[in-house]
């Protein structure tokens, strides 16, 4: 295991915090972690017994258990009165911490309290380390518990378990797995707990008798399956890149220049390896898709995080939440983490009505955002920047904030040849209308002034959906028809998209390159010579427009 986790856990238990808090499912590779510890000089001077205790079977040390000791009160006292040097791991202790129905039991709770000058202070050293599958810590004990993130398991132990399996299932063929495959099975298993890797593994090898790289694909559905059933986290495969986003070139260009930032060339210039961007903007103009081409082009997995799901306590709380995705992508990285309307989890924090549990969870985020050594890079998305908490927009936690706006001209064409080669495929059906036909398509970017991506998207559709439907060839009529029966965002939600422009003046770099948002510049400056038109919302654009 890496040598920074197993440094910060030694620190806590020097350091004599008296209650450390580990949450995970694997309470057997979490002990084996605390023993291993334990054992080496070099991390703990002094030598410790370790206990453990469950609800079942008491205290036991080694193969030796304690009488009497099943009861949490009867447990605190033989570990107040224990007069030598100890680590003592209590399993599942968070049921008597109570939860959303049911109080804290107030007398363990108060014992607990009780015990920690014990812990504290005491010539012997003492620790408690709660291990749970829930984080659960009562309001009493918050200042008084530490937790400790568990890692998931990293490479070298994944492969070392997974040589184990290979050893211990000698039936199984593995003549065409190649060290490099065996290296791209583990890869695939990473963000999996140790058990979830085994019964991948397992999974594969049942299946025809075999283990080679034709088996990624299993172990990548099973982490899919593992990830989905989190809630929170989404595993995104996505065929999208670069040429399907129309405009938006000074994002792009931002993008493509960071790809292989994690790269050995990169450190060699000695780049920092980029944190994130915030995506921001006028809904439907491609900043999901962004997201989606990022991965692509550089080649990474990307999860999606629904902050919406952990703030909701549906699954476990959010504090729980918040620990257990960062913990997952951090074990898939390299990776990029999008958190997609990003202010739609955030409502709580500027509120406050819920008794900072929104604050505390949303500082677990930005403190992993500003010292996250991890490679995972952030995409955070937002359609409405008045939910923002200011905390997120400071310098330092995303690299860059990026404004979307209403496509200028030019991004219309690129957006309207993107989803024509994409849907116009079939000779007959396009033989009056050319997927590549520049007078055509400048025709219709000219008609839809003040549209937004998805809804030139539809405008395509839309059209195609006629001709299906009366069973003939495409007309350029069905196009200008379908343009005629939108009634564009920009007009229904116009003061919405002024706000944003007008707060993205200031905060954000357009999305669009100077070469795409020449128009505008030449229109803004006839306005300040006619003030008339200062309010068309087609004549003006947010964000600063910087080539990046
Ligand atoms: P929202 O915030 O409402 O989710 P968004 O900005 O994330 O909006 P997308 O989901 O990226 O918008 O866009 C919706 C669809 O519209 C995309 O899947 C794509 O088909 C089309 N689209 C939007 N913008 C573009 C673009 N710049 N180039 C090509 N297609 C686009």
């Amino acid at each position: 295991m890496e040598n920074h986790n197993t440094k910060k856990l030694s620190h806590l238990l020097r350091a004599r915090f008296p209650y450390i808090y580990i949450a995970t499912y694997e309470e057997d590779r979490a002990t084996k972690f605390i023993k291993e510890i334990v054992k080496d000089k070099s991390k703990i001077k002094y030598p410790r017994e370790v206990f453990i205790w469950t609800q079942a079977t008491g205290l036991r040390n080694e193969d030796k258990v304690i009488s009497n000791t099943t009861a949490p009160n009867k447990l605190i006292e033989y570990i107040t009165n224990y007069d030598k040097d100890s680590i003592f791991i209590l399993y599942d202790f968070h049921v008597f911490f109570g939860n959303k129905q049911r109080p804290a039991d107030p007398a363990i709770t108060r014992s607990l309290r009780d015990l920690i000058p014990t812990l504290k202070t005491s010539k012997v050293r003492k620790n408690i380390i709660f291990i749970s599958p829930d984080l659960n810590i009562p309001e009493s004990l918050q200042k008084d518990i530490v937790i400790y993130d568990f890692p998931l398991p990293k490479m070298e132990e994944i492969k070392s378990r997974l040589n184990k399996l290979i050893v211990s299932n000698q039936g199984i063929d593995t003549s065409n797995l190649s060290e490099e495959d065996k290296e791209k099975l583990c890869k695939a298993a990473l963000g999996l707990t140790m058990q979830e890797a085994e019964s991948a593994f397992a999974l594969a090898m049942v299946n025809d008798g075999k283990l080679n790289k034709d088996d990624i694909s299993i172990i990548l559905e099973e982490k899919m399956q593992v990830i989905r059933k989190t809630g929170m986290l989404e595993y995104i495969q996505s065929d999208m890149g670069i040429n399907d986003i129309g405009g938006l070139d000074n994002l792009k260009k931002w993008l493509l220049k960071r790809n292989n930032s994690w790269s050995e060339k990169a450190k060699k210039y000695c780049i920092p390896a980029p944190k994130g961007v915030l995506v921001t903007g006028v809904p439907g103009c491609g900043k999901s898709l962004t997201a989606k081409a990022m991965s692509t082009i550089w080649q990474l997995p990307l999860l999606r995080l629904d902050l919406g799901k952990i703030f909701s306590g549906i699954v476990g709380s959010s504090e729980e939440n918040m620990r257990k995705a960062i913990s997952t992508v951090e074990a898939v990285a390299p990776a990029i983490l999008w958190v997609d309307e990003v202010e739609k989890g955030l409502n709580g924090v500027s509120s406050g009505n819920d008794s900072g549990v929104s604050s505390r969870v949303f500082g677990t985020f930005l403190t992993w955002m500003q010292e996250k050594t991890a490679p995972v890079f952030v995409i955070a998305t937002a359609n409405n920047i008045d939910k923002l908490p200011p905390e997120l927009l400071r310098k330092g936690r995303f690299d860059e904030i990026f404004f979307v706006d209403l496509p200028t001209f030019n991004e219309r064409k690129e957006i309207f040849r993107v989803h024509l080669l994409r849907r116009l495929k079939d000779a007959e059906i396009c033989a009056k209308v050319k997927p590549d036909d520049n007078k055509f398509i400048e025709h219709l970017a000219g008609i839809t002034e003040g549209f937004i991506g998805s809804e030139i998207e539809q405008v395509v559709i839309s059209a195609l959906c006629d001709a299906f439907f009366e069973d003939r060839a495409l007309e350029p009529s069905d196009f200008e028809k379908a343009v005629n029966n939108t009634v564009p965002l920009s007009k229904t939600q116009r003061e919405q998209i002024l706000a944003i422009r007008e707060w993205a003046n200031i905060r954000a770099v357009s999305a669009s390159s100077k070469e795409n948002t020449k128009e505008y510049t030449k229109i803004e400056t006839e306005i300040d010579d006619d003030d008339n038109d200062k309010d068309d919302i087609t004549s003006s654009r947010g964000g600063r427009r910087l080539d990046v």
